[in-house]
């Protein structure tokens, strides 16, 4: 467009076919003259974009009032220093339509200097950009909900492993720094294998959600986690709490899974579902390892089954 015709008729035909070609396109030109902050152009199709007639596109305010609220001032703002600087840009922003709705516009600006460098008129498209927008939308909460599931235990819906060593190392770490204590616990369901043989292995599954349950509720704080290791194993992770407290909350389990009573008619111990549990407790120093911590309770837990199963070891080795 900058280019001059070689003469006037062509000069004549040269605008009219510019100006069909920008009429006929879904995106919108417009120019917006610096000095006076007035359109001199729009193009008509604004109209079946926004609802608002070609004609009410007077000044710059009529634009920056178009803009979804949430969207306006930073829009404005950049718009107008980039102007200011004489940079081209582009803007994402709500354009708000006649009849109420929002509309994501992508503008597109170039600027247009005098031959002293100063700002001329700023010149642009408006694209239509919502269905762009709408799909970016829903990569983003898959990419939320892919995040959480895979943070997840499938089946039972409490943290799985990886959330567990994400988490564990990250409190380990603040109780090292300020030296409180923490304390995990080791649940193991007591023969699992023989309630599988004889209930079948979707009622296992069943029995594995519902003590998953138990075990969440049992670990109440906020910040405790309760944790599927996978099969029937699940670990508590109970920050800031001392060997007396994580003591407790292993006797909440046993309590609450009492009460729940899942019956176990092949268990050599009960005649319900019954776990084992191996607590191990510390004040990390620079000497302790996360690993060997939790293999003290994975040891205790051990402890548990071999003094009878359906108890707690916290012992001191
Ligand atoms: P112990 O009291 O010594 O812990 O004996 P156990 O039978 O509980 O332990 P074992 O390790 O011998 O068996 C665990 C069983 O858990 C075997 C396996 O079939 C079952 N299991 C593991 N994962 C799942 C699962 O996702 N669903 C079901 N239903 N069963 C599972
Ligand atoms: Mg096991
Ligand atoms: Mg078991």
């Amino acid at each position: 467009m900058t280019s001059l015709p070689p003469n006037q008729d062509h000069h004549a035909e040269d605008a009219s076919f510019y100006r069909t070609l920008l009429e006929s396109t879904k995106a919108i030109p417009w120019r917006i003259d610096w000095q006076t902050m007035q359109f001199s152009y729009i193009g008509p199709q604004i109209e079946q974009l926004l609802g608002w007639s070609q004609g009410s596109w007077v000044s710059v305010n009529d634009w920056a009032e178009r803009i979804h609220a949430e969207d306006r001032q930073k829009t404005v703002d950049f718009c107008v220093s980039q102007s200011q600087q004489g940079v081209d840009h582009e803007a994402d922003y709500r354009a708000i339509t006649a009849d109420g709705e929002y509309i994501w516009i992508r503008d597109v600006v170039h600027v247009l200097r005098n031959p002293d460098g100063t700002v001329d008129s700023l010149v642009g498209f408006m694209f239509d950009i919502s269905e762009r927008k709408k799909a970016e939308d829903k990569i983003l909460k898959l990419q939320e909900e892919l995040e959480t599931l895979s943070y997840k235990d499938g089946l039972t819906g409490v943290a799985n492993r990886r959330m567990l060593d994400a988490l564990l190392e990250v409190e380990w770490a603040k109780a090292r720094a300020s030296r409180h204590p923490i304390s995990v616990i080791l649940v193991d369901i007591d023969f699992f294998k023989q309630y599988n043989d004889h209930y079948g292995h979707r009622a296992g599954d069943q029995c594995l959600k519902r003590v998953a349950h138990v075990l969440d509720t049992a670990a109440a704080r906020s910040r405790d986690l309760c944790a599927r290791l996978g099969g029937e194993e699940f670990m508590l992770v109970l920050p800031e709490t001392d060997a007396a407290a994580a003591q407790q909350v292993g006797e909440r389990c046993r309590k609450l899974l009492t009460r729940e009573g899942i019956p176990h008619a092949s268990s050599s111990v009960s005649g319900s579902v019954t776990v084992s549990m191996g607590i191990a407790t510390v004040v990390p120093g620079s000497q302790d390892d996360l690993s060997e911590f939790v293999e003290l309770a994975d040891r205790r837990l051990y402890q548990a089954k071999a003094n009878g199963r359906d108890r707690i070891e916290a012992g001191v080795s």
